[in-house]
């Protein structure tokens, strides 16, 4: 695991990362809304599990991620638990894709730049495919597991009598606007 997602990940696990609630804590800020979805902050995991903007980011990751559920679990329990359960791959993903995770919500708050799942989930596959380059295996087709359905760059056409929904979003908090693009073919 790279450097950098083990340093994040140790400091997710000990609770000394710089949340919203850890702030909060030390008075370093007032309030306690999620800079992202404006939701008060109750639980430490909210950043980086909780929060619906991550929500749908970890939906879109592999099966074993999908299933994992933080109810009454600390973001530690549930790392350790997918140690014990899953291969040394899935928990290289949980960790690449939570410090993406990480990043963006820092710069929403500092640089109200937010990057939109699609772009989270091509950056975190390009960090997985050069860890793998890096230890001499061979890349893996971009392909994100989704339920039965396979995420993929190139689009496939739906079954006859179903349509198929392509959306994305960016918001620019500087200029306070929204973009949503959405296409429905049969
Ligand atoms: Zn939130």
């Amino acid at each position: 695991m790279p450097n950098a997602e083990k340093l994040f990940l140790w400091k997710a696990c000990n609770d000394i990362l710089p949340t919203k609630l850890n702030l909060f804590r030390k008075k370093v800020v007032e309030d306690l809304d999620c800079p992202i979805c404006l939701h008060q902050v109750k639980i430490i995991e909210h950043a980086l599990w909780e929060c619906e903007s991550v929500e749908y980011v970890w939906g879109l990751c592999s099966m074993k991620l999908q299933k994992r559920n933080i109810n009454n679990q600390t973001f530690r329990d549930l790392f350790l638990s997918l140690l014990d359960e899953a291969e040394d791959e899935v928990s290289i993903e949980m960790a690449v894709v939570a410090w993406r995770l990480w990043k963006r919500r820092n710069e929403v708050t500092f640089q109200k730049e937010f990057t939109s799942p699609t772009t989270i989930l091509k950056q975190a596959n390009q960090k997985l495919q050069d860890i793998r380059l890096l230890h001499h295996k061979p890349p893996v087709t971009l392909e994100i597991q989704r339920g039965a359905a396979v995420y993929s760059e190139q689009w496939q056409t739906p079954p006859n009598d179903f349509y198929k929904i392509n959306w994305d979003a960016a918001i620019d908090h500087k200029r306070c606007r929204v973009g949503i693009g959405t296409i429905i073919r049969n």
